[in-house]
C-alpha cells in the first residue's frame, strides 16, 4: 500500500482504492465475501454518530440489504437479490455507517464452520487450514483479518459467538428480541437474534445502541430502556466449573481469565448449572422443528430457485428442494418433521420446551447469587476443515455452552480472550435479559489485558 492509513473513516474516503485493494488482496485468502461493492448502497448519513459515521461494514448473507444478493449460503437463493434492507442495518445506515458486501455463512445458519456454505469454505485468519467457525463465519473472519472495523452477524445456537471466539474479536449475541429480526431470514425463529461482531468494544457497543428497539415489523421486539432495571455496576461474577470435556487451551484461557477478573476487583463465586447438559438435545430439538417450518416455504413457487424442466407440480416441487438444499439442511428438516409428526410431540418438542423452561430457571437461580456469569463459548479452539477434528455431531454436541443462552433469551458477549498454541481461545459472559450494558462493563474491565489479537499474516492498518 502506497500510503499509510490512519483511520478506518478513509476507508470509503480518500483510501478507497487502497481500501479495496486491500480487501482484495486480503480476502483472496480468507475468503469471507460472497460480494463486495462499497458503492452499491447510498448512506445519507441521518446523526452524526462520533464511532460509527463513515464505516464500512460487512452483511451476513442472510440479513436483506437492498440491492445486494441474500444467498444464506444456499443454492436455493442463489440468484435471489433482495427488495428491502432489514431494519437493524437501515438503522445502523442511518447513523452514517455503510454496509459493502455480504458474507458467507453455513448455509441458513446451520452449522459450525462455514463449510456448510454451498458457495466456498472460508479460512480462519490465524490458520488458513482451520475454520473460522460458524454459522457467521464469514462476519468473523472478515473482522479478524481487518477488512471491516464490524460485521453483522446471527445467533440461533451461537453463531455469533463461536466464530467471534475462533477469530479473536468480540461477539454480540443481544437478548431475544432486543433487535428486530425484520430483515433476517428466519431457521429457528424463537431462538435467534441479530448482533454485531468487532475488535472494538466502543464499536460493538454503538452498533447495539443503533440496532435495538422496537419495530413494528417485528412484534416481538422490545423497548430495552424501559424494561432494563438499572443495575448499574458489576460486583459479582459466577464462573462455571468446568471440566476434562473442555480442551486444555480452553482452560488455560479460563483460568487466565479469572485472575483477569480478580485483578479487575470483581468478586468470584463458582457455580454448578446441572441443566447444561441437556441444553444440546433441546436446543437441536426446537431448532429443528421451527426450519422444517421455516423453510417449507422453499419449494420452487413461491421461493426459491425454480428446476428447468420438470413433469408436474409434485415433481418440481421435489426437484427444487432436492437441487437447492445441501445434506445439513435436509437432515434437519427431516429432523424437524420427526419430531413434530402427529402423536409424537409429547415425546420430542414438549419434552424440549420443559427443558427450555428448566434451564430460564437455572439461570435465574445463578444471577441471584452474582451479576453476570462466565463460562466458555466452546469447548476448543478452531478446529481444521473437515472431520479431522470434529466430526458433524461431535460439533454439535460442542453447542453446548452456546445454545444455553438462545434457550432462555439472554444477552451474551464473546470476548477475545487469550492466545492458546497460536490460536485465539475467547469466553463468553451471560447477564440476565436486557442487561446487555453489564455485559459491555465486565468486558471494558479486560479489555486492557485481553486485547482482540492481530492474526500475524493480517496486521492491523487502521486503528
Ligand atoms: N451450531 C449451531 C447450529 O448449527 C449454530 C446455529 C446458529 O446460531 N445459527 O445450529
Amino acid at each position: 500500500m502506497s500510503k499509510t492509513l490512519t483511520s478506518w473513516k478513509e476507508a470509503l474516503g480518500s483510501d478507497a482504492k487502497a481500501y479495496k485493494q486491500l480487501v482484495m488482496d486480503r480476502d483472496a485468502k480468507v475468503a469471507s465475501f460472497l460480494e463486495f461493492d462499497t458503492k452499491r448502497c447510498n448512506v445519507a448519513s441521518l446523526h452524526d454518530n462520533p464511532v460509527l459515521n463513515g464505516l464500512p461494514f460487512a452483511v451476513k448473507d442472510n440479513i436483506a440489504v437492498s440491492g445486494f444478493h441474500c444467498t444464506c449460503g444456499s443454492k436455493m437463493l442463489e440468484l435471489f437479490v433482495s427488495p428491502y434492507t432489514a431494519t437493524a442495518v437501515e438503522r445502523i445506515m442511518a447513523q452514517g455507517a455503510v454496509p459493502v458486501g455480504k458474507v458467507n455463512m453455513d448455509e441458513f445458519g446451520m452449522g459450525s464452520s462455514c463449510d456448510n456454505s454451498a458457495f466456498k469454505k472460508t479460512n480462519n485468519p490465524f490458520d488458513s487450514a482451520r475454520v473460522a467457525g460458524g454459522s457467521s463465519g464469514g462476519s468473523a473472519a472478515a473482522v479478524a483479518a481487518g477488512l471491516v472495523p464490524f460485521a453483522l452477524g446471527s445467533d440461533t445456537g451461537g453463531s455469533i459467538r463461536q466464530p467471534a471466539s475462533f477469530c479473536g474479536v468480540y461477539g454480540l449475541k443481544p437478548t431475544y428480541g432486543a433487535v428486530s429480526r425484520y430483515g433476517l431470514v428466519a431457521y429457528a425463529s424463537s431462538l435467534e437474534v441479530i448482533g454485531v461482531l468487532s475488535k472494538k468494544l466502543d464499536i460493538t457497543k454503538a452498533v447495539f445502541e443503533a440496532m435495538k428497539g422496537i419495530d413494528s415489523r417485528d412484534h416481538t421486539t422490545v423497548d430495552l430502556d424501559a424494561v432494563s432495571r438499572e443495575k448499574a455496576v458489576v460486583k459479582t461474577v459466577a464462573v462455571l466449573k468446568i471440566d476434562n470435556s473442555v480442551n486444555e487451551s480452553i482452560r488455560n484461557a479460563y483460568q487466565a481469565s479469572i485472575t483477569a477478573l480478580r485483578a479487575a476487583g470483581y468478586a468470584i463465586v463458582e457455580v454448578d448449572m446441572p441443566t447444561l447438559e441437556y441444553a444440546v438435545p433441546a436446543y437441536y430439538t426446537i431448532a429443528s422443528a421451527e426450519a422444517s417450518s421455516n423453510l417449507a416455504r422453499y419449494n420452487g413457487i413461491r421461493y426459491g430457485r425454480r428446476p428447468v424442466y420438470s413433469e408436474n407440480p409434485d415433481e418440481l416441487v421435489r426437484q427444487a428442494r432436492d437441487e437447492g438444499f445441501g445434506p445439513e439442511v435436509k437432515l434437519r428438516v427431516i429432523l424437524g418433521t420427526y419430531v413434530l409428526r402427529s402423536g409424537f410431540q409429547e415425546q420430542y418438542y414438549q419434552k424440549a420446551q420443559k427443558i427450555r423452561t428448566a434451564i430460564r430457571l437455572d439461570f435465574d437461580r445463578v444471577f441471584k447469587s452474582a451479576d453476570v456469569l462466565m463460562m466458555p463459548v466452546f469447548p476448543t479452539t478452531a478446529f481444521r476443515h473437515g472431520n479431522a477434528d470434529l466430526d458433524p455431531f461431535q460439533q454439535k454436541v460442542a453447542d453446548k455452552f452456546t445454545t444455553a443462552a438462545n434457550l432462555a433469551g439472554l444477552p451474551a458477549l464473546a470476548v477475545p480472550g487469550t492466545m492458546e498454541n497460536g490460536l485465539p481461545a475467547g469466553m463468553q459472559f451471560l447477564a440476565p435479559a436486557y442487561h446487555e450494558h453489564l455485559l459491555f462493563q465486565v468486558g471494558e474491565s479486560l479489555a486492557g489485558t485481553m486485547p482482540a489479537p492481530a492474526a500475524p499474516d493480517f496486521p492491523e492498518v487502521y486503528a
